[in-house]
């Protein structure tokens, strides 16, 4: 397919862009001399821009989000309908599309009961930090206030959350913190922090020695990716999570899984933890979830987290003290229902376990022609390669490369991502996040273009 774009009708778009947007994640002195990519237009996995050029979009949307992929008109016509008929209630009362889509998405989490709507990964996880803290003041008389996060993770953007950023070079112009917020070491294996048969054991062990050396009665909750996105694309070693349930359960502190990337079936199950076995109290999600056609978010609890909520109706502080006010926007939920059908209707669950397998294969291949490819991780279609200069010592392929590489990709018309300056002398590891609707045709298109690009761009 190609689509026609004039550009005469464009080229205003562009320049008002250049003039007044201010971009995420960029350094805005390349806008000098070159003009701002500006999408127009996207069908299933492809994009175009102002230009009129194709793209094959490896990364769902740039950061993990248009699971279902892009121009699904049932989306679009299922929020127009809901947002004739009513478009916004907040607060203390419910609206229809929020109460089916809470009642499915319980049924796909097992154990799990409560949905807390909002609009964005942090604020979720806020929502979620702020519920440990009042669990802390209502329940254990103040303490069990601190929260635990882990190395090379993120969990987003605000200061609180920022707080709990496992990625030093996001948060590191954006402080002092709030207290209360402690480090715990990654369990990446292949940058291995112990000489251990059982990595995954010893990894979740130094968990509990930094819960010891707090003291247990001050750590209420650990929140933590299912697999880590933007830190590595790090898929936790056999043993590790259930060392850390029953770590948690022994020390009475909550589990906090982040789903904001993993969530609605970007691993191939509806969600990372559940290929773990594991049960958690509280679970965020928020890209996939709609697959960015409406902003939503959800924080999800047991019953047994809410119930620690329910107290006298007449006490002022016997609830949530919390309010999300866009929460009450129906296009979220009512897009959220719609995704889901697809995801449930077109078995792209089944697909993503499918094609992940193939991207894993792929890159396997490349990796025994290209000596710069260190290591091959992933589960579903949320795979990583970690670029390095030699082997043996594992010495990291310099930024510069890599971005070079994602841009020699760009060149052929395949967008990919990578690291992207968040980990000090780590920023090394390609990310390919294809929506869940990818064929073998696309996947083979993705690491040709990979294959290719490292030819070109290390040799
Ligand atoms: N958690 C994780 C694991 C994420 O990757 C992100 C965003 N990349 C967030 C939370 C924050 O989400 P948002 O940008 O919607 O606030």
């Amino acid at each position: 397919m190609s689509l026609d774009h004039s550009l005469n009708d464009l080229s205003h778009v562009v320049a008002a862009d250049r003039a007044h947007v201010w971009h995420h994640l960029s350094q805005h002195k390349q806008y000098e001399t070159a003009d701002p990519r500006v999408f127009v237009e996207g069908k299933g996995m492809r994009l175009w821009d102002t230009t009129g050029r194709e793209y094959l979009d490896a990364v769902s949307g740039g950061v993990w989000t248009v699971n279902v992929g892009y121009g699904r008109e049932s989306i679009a016509n299922a929020v127009r309908d809901q947002l004739v008929k009513l478009n916004y209630y907040a607060g203390a009362a419910g609206n229809v599309p929020a109460a089916l889509f809470a009642e499915k998405l319980i049924a796909k989490m097992p154990g799990m009961s409560r949905v807390y709507y909002s609009n964005s990964g942090s604020e979720a996880n806020e929502k979620a930090y702020k519920m440990v803290r009042q669990i802390a003041q209502r329940q254990h008389g103040g303490r069990k206030w601190k929260i635990l996060y882990r190395d090379r993770d993120y969990h987003g953007t605000t200061i609180g959350t920022l707080a709990t950023s496992g990625q030093d070079q996001r948060a590191a112009q954006y402080g002092p913190y709030p207290d209360g917020f402690v480090r715990v070491p990654h369990c990446l294996e292949y940058r291995k922090q112990w000489d251990v048969e059982n990595y995954g054991e010893r990894a979740a062990d130094a968990i509990e020695e930094v819960i010891l050396r707090e003291g247990p009665d001050t750590v209420g909750a650990i929140v933590l990716e299912p697999i880590t996105a933007g830190g590595g694309v790090i898929v936790p070693p056999e043993g590790y999570w259930p060392r850390v349930q029953e770590i948690c359960r022994k020390y009475d502190i909550l589990l906090h899984i982040d789903e904001v990337v993993c969530g609605l079936g970007r691993t191939g199950t509806w969600f990372g933890y559940q290929h773990y076995g594991i049960q958690p109290d509280i679970v965020t999600m928020a890209k996939g979830v709609a697959s960015g056609y409406a902003a939503i978010s959800c924080t999800v609890t047991t019953e047994a987290v809410f119930a620690m909520f329910k107290d006298d109706a007449s006490d002022p502080m016997g609830y949530f003290r919390d309010i999300s006010t866009f929460g009450g926007c129906t296009a979220g939920p009512v897009a959220a229902l719609e995704n889901m059908r697809i995801i449930e209707d077109e078995g792209l669950l089944e697909n993503t376990a499918a094609m992940g397998e193939r991207v894993l294969a792929n890159l396997r291949a490349l990796q025994e022609r290209h000596a710069v490819i260190g290591e091959v991780r992933g589960k579903g279609l949320f795979c990583g390669a970690e670029l390095v200069a030699d082997r043996a010592t594992k010495e990291a392929l310099d930024e510069k490369r890599v971005q070079a590489v994602v841009a020699e990709c760009l060149a052929q018309g395949v967008i990919i991502g990578a690291t992207n300056r968040s980990l000090p002398g780590l920023n090394n590891t390609l990310c390919l996040s294809p929506a869940l609707i990818a064929t073998e045709a696309d996947i083979d298109r993705i690491t040709d273009a990979i294959d290719g690009a490292l030819a070109k761009v290390v040799g």
